[in-house]
């Protein structure tokens, strides 16, 4: 039947927001499902800032990259990384263009909400050892109760010696849990906000219950996990002071729905950008401009300290790889940031048909409807905001739209909702065109996230077109 002339007018004047599942062919849909098992793989071996360093090194050397100490000079075609203090990673593919012409950036961040260990975390009380614990990043603190826990991170001792603590991973060892009441003693918990039923000082994290059989000694669970801890690590109670020790959830990352069209893993902000980000730049071939992808540290607490966006790592870095391309000079460093273009890849909220009422539905990011570019974050009258310029979005999209990618604009909930942040501003700041465009979350920041594979592919597609471009 012929359309009429409404249907084809609406056709040529309607922004059709597709679904990205729909029209695929069957090798399209192999490979998102094969994509989306490695990022599972990354996922589960990946729960902490230093195992996301880690593994990102460890994939940059297997594809060629070197460290860029080892580096006399640079030239087209070649390819360098730089690991800020085990936490944060830097990678560049050197391109043909001089590189005041501007950089092509993708930055996410590998930092994601948990509980970190208190400097004196250790304490007995009513027959139980217990940990305290201080939240890092915005998290809903009763999520974090009655869930299985498991620890990671590092002890320093004052001798030098870096001691790796990795213990609930392996099917063997004992998990963590931290405590809730029970619905029938909560009627008090219970009259109190969702904010505060569970305190910051209330998730403290059981570790123990049996005591150290000694008749004269006081604190004999305490006792008797240290003595554990001291067999293991050769620690003492004093080592915790220099100490980062991490909660994170037990859960293993797996495929969600009877379709197995999701993934369901915590730590996906901002891990699902930055693997996509970083496999988008182990990828690439020959880029005509260089390629920068950044995985910064502590974007959950402010992007602030050393191994943060803000540090002057990142320029160094930049300025390393001007000097070491023998195109260094006056102003080279300012110039090259002022000329280049960025893709802030962080995750963005999805909307959640049980709370459509926190979005403007015209505005909202769904899961498989592609990566969400936003043109702005912030809070309120779009304060904190970096707000990308029309024409830099225009050049976004024709990025994505020549290249047939589906992907969709949103604002993150509706104006006076709430708001967020990534680290768009900062490089923003310092003279990039920046947009942020990354994966729609549900569940965000909880101990268990879900995202979609296609919007997962659909990402790494974009920042490799992105970084050619
Ligand atoms: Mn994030
Ligand atoms: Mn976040």
């Amino acid at each position: 039947m012929d359309k009429t002339q409404g249907e084809k007018l609406k056709e040529n004047l309607f922004d059709s927001k597709k679904i990205g599942w729909e029209n695929l062919t069957d090798e399209k849909i192999r490979s998102i499902f094969n994509f989306n098992n490695e990022y599972i793989s990354f996922l589960n071996a990946c729960k902490t800032e230093r195992e996301c360093a880690l593994f990102s090194e460890k994939l940059l050397k297997e594809k060629g990259f070197v460290n860029i100490e080892d580096k006399k000079s640079l030239k087209p075609g070649d390819k360098v990384y730089y690991v800020n203090r085990k936490k944060a990673v830097y990678a560049a593919v050197i391109g043909s263009a001089m590189l005041e012409e501007g950089l092509n950036l993708v930055g996410a961040h590998i930092d994601s909400p948990r509980l970190d260990l208190k400097p004196n975390p250790l304490y007995e009380d009513g027959n139980l050892a217990l940990f305290k614990t201080h939240y890092y990043g915005g998290i809903k603190k009763y999520q974090w109760t009655a869930i299985p826990l498991i620890i990671k991170g590092v002890i320093a001792k004052s001798d030098g010696e870096i001691i790796n603590v990795n213990i609930g991973e392996d099917k063997d060892d004992p998990i963590f849990t931290i405590t809730d009441l029970l619905p029938h003693l909560s009627n008090k918990q219970e009259k109190k906000t969702l904010g505060n039923g569970v305190a910051g000082e209330d998730l403290n994290v059981l570790v123990g219950s049996i005591p150290y059989e000694d008749e004269k000694v006081s604190e004999k669970i305490k006792l008797n996990i240290l003595n554990i801890l001291n067999n293991k690590y050769g620690i003492t109670e004093k080592d915790f002071i220099s100490a980062e020790l991490e909660l994170v959830p037990a859960f293993e990352a797996r495929s969600l729905g009877f379709d197995e069209s999701m993934v369901a893993a915590y730590g996906q902000d901002d891990r699902s950008c930055a693997y996509t980000t970083l496999r988008a730049l182990v990828d690439l071939n020959k880029p005509v401009r260089t390629c920068v992808a950044l995985l910064a540290d502590k974007e959950e607490i402010g992007s602030v300290g050393n191994t943060g966006m803000y540090s002057a790592n990142f320029e160094v870095f930049i300025a390393k790889i001007l000097d070491k391309a023998g195109q260094n000079g006056f102003n080279v460093l300012e110039k090259t940031l002022c000329n280049s273009k960025m893709l802030s890849s962080d995750v963005t909220s999805a909307a959640d048909p049980t709370y459509a009422d926190v979005d403007d539905s015209l505005n909202a990011a769904y899961l498989g409807k592609g990566i969400s570019l936003c043109k702005y974050t912030g809070h309120g009258g779009k304060g904190g905001a970096n707000d990308a310029s029309a024409e830099f979005v225009a050049k976004v999209r024709s990025i994505l739209d020549k290249n047939n990618l589906v992907y969709q604009m949103s604002d993150m909930g509706k104006v006076d909702e709430g708001g967020g942040g990534t680290i768009a501003y900062i490089l923003a700041n310092k003279g990039i065109d920046v947009i942020d465009c990354g994966v729609p979350v549900l569940s965000m920041h909880a101990p268990y996230e879900v995202t979609s594979k296609f919007d997962i592919y659909n990402a790494y597609e974009v920042y490799k077109v992105f970084y050619a471009d």
